[in-house]
């Protein structure tokens, strides 16, 4: 066997979904229709959907299962004690909170614990939780490593916070006006790059100094304790679940959506240590999401959730899950498309502005090879760029700091064959990219335009 070395998906198929086959005119019709917005598409006219990989996954055979198990009673379902053990098994924070996903425990905490003058720092926010914290007047500031910021550079953890800035902020700004200092593990904004242990150690210590709580954006925790037993030297020997534990022994609390590391389609908590800030929260969900033991989700949800936090930290999983997502960065390079290396746990992000470099940010190159992706292959991803984060509060437009194209890989879903269609189809694009064009946006809304933006080819 020791010759043997592919890495092959840790499960086999159940269940099938068929993938409609669809020509380049069906699409071009689909794009004129839903105004060059690939959120706005029909998902059935999608070949390969790398949108996101967010509530996206494959559950199974076990989640299946525990889906008969979920217990609907209103108050006290078992079900809520099942999922409350499992995060607390791996985030064993004082208060555990359900909610229905990720950003309603943004909008939560956010709402209690923000408002002007407040700033908040993270390594880089997710679009959600910035957009959360400039709803209430907050300032939401990205303090990642230089490295982090540049698509072409090798770094093990291009996700750390740059902990000189994340000082001079809180001096800057005074630590009374800094609730709560965030890093979001892996960075999905940044690349989906992670976070060193030793990194969001020198994070607690400036915390410490200041006398400030420290809370996780856990997205990918285990994706990135992957990293970090493959990356970091000191931590080879432990297991991802030992080192999860660190993360959170590191922290106050956190915010989580479980479509992504919960290998759930919908989900969220929010945890934290302090009595009067649980409580506080906790009288908000009520307000939005429901009683504090459903917090927005069916009984059969949080049992989805549970068994998904059992197998999520599996190394056999997660060996495969980073290996598989590297293979699809390494074929796009070898291809010569040029991408954020290197490859972290989720997502490739193809660098649009290094690859369409005679289409100015402002008229967003992501855009346009989002668009041509889904034209020549039915292949849907996802502009993080400018069109995402150029709107500034005040209303003015910026370029972002980088243009990129995410591919995010759904959990357990595709195969290596899926794979490799999208590569070719990123080769084509790169062939014909000289003819490829800017977009000038025609409509948006006032916050989060990209998910909603109608645009027009120039
Ligand atoms: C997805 C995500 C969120 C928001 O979670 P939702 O479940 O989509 O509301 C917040 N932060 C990060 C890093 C994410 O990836």
């Amino acid at each position: 066997m020791s010759r043997i070395h592919t890495i092959i998906e840790p499960f086999r198929i159940k269940s099938v979904e068929p993938i409609r086959m669809s020509t380049a005119e069906e699409r071009e019709r689909a794009l004129a229709a839903s105004g060059y917005n690939l959120f706005a598409l029909h998902s059935q006219d999608v070949m390969i959907d790398l949108l996101t990989d967010s509530g996206t996954g494959a559950m199974s055979a076990e989640q299946w299962a525990s889906l008969q198990r979920g217990d609907e009673s209103y108050a006290g379902s078992p079900s809520f004690y099942r999922f409350e053990s499992a995060v607390r098994a791996l985030f064993p924070f004082k208060h555990v909170i359900p909610t229905h996903q990720g950003r309603a425990a943004e909008k939560i905490l956010f709402s209690v614990i923000g408002g002007p003058g407040k700033v908040f720092p993270n390594n880089t926010h997710f679009d959600t939780t910035r957009a959360n914290i400039e709803h209430t007047g907050a300032i939401a500031k990205d303090l990642v490593i230089a490295e982090g910021r540049v698509p072409s550079l090798e770094h093990p953890f291009k996700g750390n916070m740059d902990l000189e800035a994340l000082d001079a902020t809180i001096r800057e700004h005074g630590k009374e006006n800094v609730p709560v200092v965030f890093v979001t593990v892996t960075n999905n904004s940044g690349g989906g790059q992670p976070v060193s242990l030793e990194n969001l150690r020198g994070v607690r210590a400036v915390c410490d100094r200041h006398g400030l709580p420290l809370f996780l954006d856990g997205c990918r925790f285990a994706e990135n304790a992957w990293l970090v037993r493959e990356r970091e030297a000191a931590c080879a020997h432990l297991s991802v679940r030992e080192i999860v534990l660190e993360m959170a022994r590191l922290c106050d609390g956190m915010t989580m959506s479980a479509k992504k590391d919960g290998l759930a389609n919908i989900g969220g908590w929010l945890a934290v240590n302090d009595d009067e800030l649980a409580r506080k929260c906790r009288n908000v969900l009520i307000l939005t999401e429901g009683f504090p033991t459903y917090g927005g989700l069916a009984g059969r949800d949080l049992e989805a959730i549970a068994q998904g936090l059992a197998e999520v930290v599996d190394h056999d999983y997660l060996r495969y899950r980073v290996r598989s997502t590297a293979y699809l960065g390494d074929a796009l390079r070898a291809a010569g498309v040029p991408i954020v290396v290197p490859t972290g746990g989720h997502a490739v992000y193809i660098d649009a502005r290094g690859m369409l470099p005679h289409i100015p940010p402002l008229e967003y190159p992501g855009q346009s090879l989002a668009v041509a992706l889904y034209r020549e292959g039915g292949v849907r991803g996802c502009e993080i760029g400018t069109v995402m984060f150029g709107r500034q509060p005040d209303g003015a437009e910026r370029p972002a700091a980088m243009d990129l194209v995410r591919l995010a890989i759904p959990r357990r879903t595709y195969t290596q064959s899926h794979v490799d269609y999208v590569t070719e189809v990123a080769q084509h694009v790169a062939h014909i990219k000289k003819g490829l064009r800017g977009y000038r946006i025609v409509a948006e809304p006032p916050q989060l335009r990209h998910f909603t933006a109608r645009f027009e080819p120039l």
